[in-house]
């Protein structure tokens, strides 16, 4: 079944290797990674990719945020997390520590804030780009009109992350605001891939009323949209939203999702998340072995980087970034990867 996986999938084979019958759920992460469908992802990552792990200095510059996404902690209603910006002179200091570290990709990451004017972010996109030449900017500041994202690509933005989320509309509501649609959220993913961005979609694995239809409409969803970056992390309660009770998503699942996603997007950057890393004190690096292929040391400021709180107990969020970095290349040396001093572009 393994070696069919390239070609053309009926909707029941997709959802058997989705909802896992073999291996099976309660599989140890360990042993999974073992499996003939984790190994067959792991040599599709090997063929594209060797064993380089790509990158990405991440600066989380704003957690204001004008929307109510009902998973989210930095949602607008949520009034106890003190909420912070930094300025363009502190981006760009992040951005100097996290060269000297490697990173040759800087990714800006922020809630929709309105503080930030086009004209704001395109100076500090250009900024970025005259200071560190040769290397990649990219945007996740959520969704924007096209001319907005036009005017950031000018500015010189290489790519964009904007997590889809989910594909289905009924079960994009019932994670949503009314004022937010799955369609404009795929609007959007398709005005920045027109305009050239290397473009990010992704989603939770395990979010509230998800099911295992809503996972095969987001990988065929994909397929059409062919995204050049795929984020997958488990749905994580936090606490002060109207989700606070539902239960986590599970990293049996989640790397499930990546193996099969490295398998049907052989080309794809999928960053191993610190979501992953929040279920398992491994679940980065079985997410590697799984078929990831990048990761994101955080370079926020100590003094902010635990104000940035998506989900509960984030990774990460204490230590001196370039100490962090340090023991993550060290732990995946471990694994047989190595983290490279590259932009990282996506191999197509
Ligand atoms: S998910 Fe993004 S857009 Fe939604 S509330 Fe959180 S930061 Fe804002």
């Amino acid at each position: 079944m393994i070696k069919k996986i390239n070609c053309t999938f009926s909707d029941n084979e997709l959802l058997l290797l989705i909802e896992g019958g073999s291996p099976a759920e309660n599989t140890p992460p360990e042993a999974l990674v073992k499996s003939p469908l984790f190994r067959r992802a792991d040599a599709v990552r090997r063929e594209v990719y060797g064993n380089a792990v790509y990158a990405r200095g991440l600066i989380e510059f704003s957690n204001y945020c004008r929307n109510n996404c009902l998973y989210c902690g930095l949602r607008a209603e949520n009034s106890q997390i003190p909420r912070y910006r930094l300025t363009r002179e502190e981006i760009v200091a992040c951005c100097d520590s996290a060269y000297q570290n490697g990173m040759r990709t800087f990714v800006l990451q922020s809630g929709e804030d309105p503080h930030f004017s086009d004209h704001e972010i395109c100076g500090i996109v250009s900024s970025l780009k005259q200071k560190f030449p040769g290397c990649a900017v990219t945007l996740s500041v959520g969704e924007k009109s096209r001319e907005s994202y036009q005017s950031y690509f000018d500015a010189g933005a290489d790519r964009y992350l904007l997590r889809h989320e989910t594909a289905n509309g009924g079960h994009y509501a019932k994670l949503h605001p009314s004022d937010m649609t799955a369609e404009n959220r795929k609007k959007c993913l398709y005005d920045l891939k027109e305009i050239g961005y290397q473009v990010g979609a992704g989603l939770m694995v395990g979010s509230p009323y998800q099911t295992p239809s809503h996972l095969l409409e987001d990988i065929r969803f994909m397929r059409a949209l062919q995204p050049d970056m795929i984020g997958v992390g488990p749905f994580i309660p936090h606490g002060q939203t109207p989700f606070a009770k539902f239960p986590r998503g599970t990293l049996n699942a989640c790397l499930r999702l990546v193996a099969v996603l490295r398998i049907f997007f052989p080309h794809a950057l999928i960053p191993a998340t610190t979501a992953l890393g929040v279920v398992h004190p491994y679940g980065r690096e079985l997410a590697l072995q799984a078929g990831a292929n990048v990761v994101m040391p955080n370079f926020s400021p100590l003094s902010t980087r635990a104000l940035y709180v998506p989900y509960n107990k984030k990774t990460g969020v204490d230590g001196e970034a370039a100490a962090n970095c340090r023991r993550l290349r060290e732990s995946i040396a471990g694994i047989g990867y190595e983290m490279v001093v590259d932009v990282g572009n996506v191999k197509r």
